[in-house]
């Protein structure tokens, strides 16, 4: 059972008596959730939600989305995900009692959604009533050299915006519900992933909010929410004065903005590590701890231009790096409203804070 006491404990309310940062955790499952409330974290700051789908009673109905060819066939298979999806966020909701919930909508890299030995193939093709040469011919469409690059994140949820309709109502009948057994209302910050275009924000904010005010009509109860954006593609930093236009919070991906900064996919990077780090070509591991002259100033400029449109506009970051002390120090430097990372991270990440806030005082 993981909890602080003692003297550590006592360290920990020194540091949050100095540190100017919130400290978030990343976590989808209630068992994260629970270890990072006791860790002291004061929201959630990402829930990857795609983390959801492997469940075993919900990887067929989320093959059947992926592969059908059809729009009913996807709607069909969503209805399926639906409950599943209301109860998993009404859970979140009820542990984080009232503390911010950034819910991040579905960014999977496609394959690891995609039916691949036989079985599953005819597991998929009897679901949705065709055969598996179709499924076979379906699977090949999608499948994608490069998944990491693909259709992922938004591109998904624009594609096939039933997706995001599906998730969004799932936060919204979950808020709500929640909110009528509690004292106090879920404030869900809902999250779009991978965007690179301000009109790739504006069209799935509206499928967002059209959700909300279906739901809110159904139910006659309103709840406030955000609608808010990952940073984490050069050209959204680039351009985050127009993407602020649409976004009531930023949060920067740095492992996917760090990955396509260096054009150095986050999953092989490791087989050329050790001579870069020998040499001094990577002064650290750029995956673990920021790279302050272009990630960084990639973070640095987004978080000017968003603010220069929004003023005081909520800034975070949930990529690995929100764990790493000196990475905190340069969040603190760009005056970040929280750090987000993994929950047994969250007491380093306070006392990182702490630290931070001291230092930037001298
Ligand atoms: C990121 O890219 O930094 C991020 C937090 O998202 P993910 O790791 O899920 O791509
Ligand atoms: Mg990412």
């Amino acid at each position: 059972e993981p909890k602080l006491s003692g003297d550590f404990a006592t360290l920990m309310e020194w540091a949050d008596q100095v540190r100017r940062m919130k400290v978030r955790a990343n976590a989808e499952t209630p068992l994260d959730a629970d270890t990072a409330r006791k860790f002291g974290a004061e929201g959630i700051g990402l829930c990857r939600t795609e983390h959801m789908f492997f469940d075993p009673a919900r990887i067929g109905a989320v093959r059947q989305m992926i592969m059908s060819e059809t729009e009913q066939g996807r709607r069909d298979a969503l209805a399926k995900l639906l409950p599943f999806q209301r109860d998993d966020f009404a859970q979140l909701f009820r542990i984080m009692a009232g503390l911010p919930v950034t819910i991040r909508l579905l960014d999977p890299p496609l394959h690891e959604f995609l039916p691949h030995t036989d079985a599953e193939m005819a597991e998929v093709a009897q679901s949705l009533n065709t055969d598996l040469a179709t499924m076979k011919r379906r699977g090949e469409e999608l499948a994608e050299a490069n998944p990491m690059l693909g259709h992922r994140g938004c591109r998904l949820g624009i594609s096939y915006p039933e997706i995001y309709e599906m998730q969004a109502r799932a936060i919204f009948e979950a808020a709500v519900i929640v909110a009528k057994e509690a004292g106090k209302a879920p404030v869900p910050e809902i999250m779009i992933p991978l965007v690179a275009t301000t009109r790739e924000l504006e069209i799935t904010r509206a499928q967002v909010e059209k959700q909300a005010a279906a739901v809110f009509a159904e139910t006659g109860t309103t709840l406030e929410y955000l609608v808010g954006t990952m940073i984490e593609l050069p050209r959204a930093a680039l351009n985050a004065d127009k993407i602020a236009e649409n976004a009531d919070f930023f949060s920067f991906g740095t492992n996917d903005l760090t990955q396509t900064t260096f054009g150095l996919s986050r999953d092989d990077a490791g087989k050329f590590l050790p001579e870069y780090l020998e040499h001094g070509i990577f002064p650290k591991d750029p995956f673990v701890s920021i790279d302050v002259e272009g990630v960084g100033e990639l973070v640095k400029i987004g978080s000017s231009k968003g603010r220069t449109v929004k003023n005081g506009l909520k800034l975070g970051i949930c990529g690995e790096h929100g764990g790493d002390p000196a990475s905190i120090t340069f969040c603190e430097s760009v005056g970040l409203d929280y750090v987000s990372c993994s929950p047994y991270r969250v007491p380093v990440a306070r006392l990182a804070a702490a630290q931070a806030a001291l230092g930037a005082k001298k």
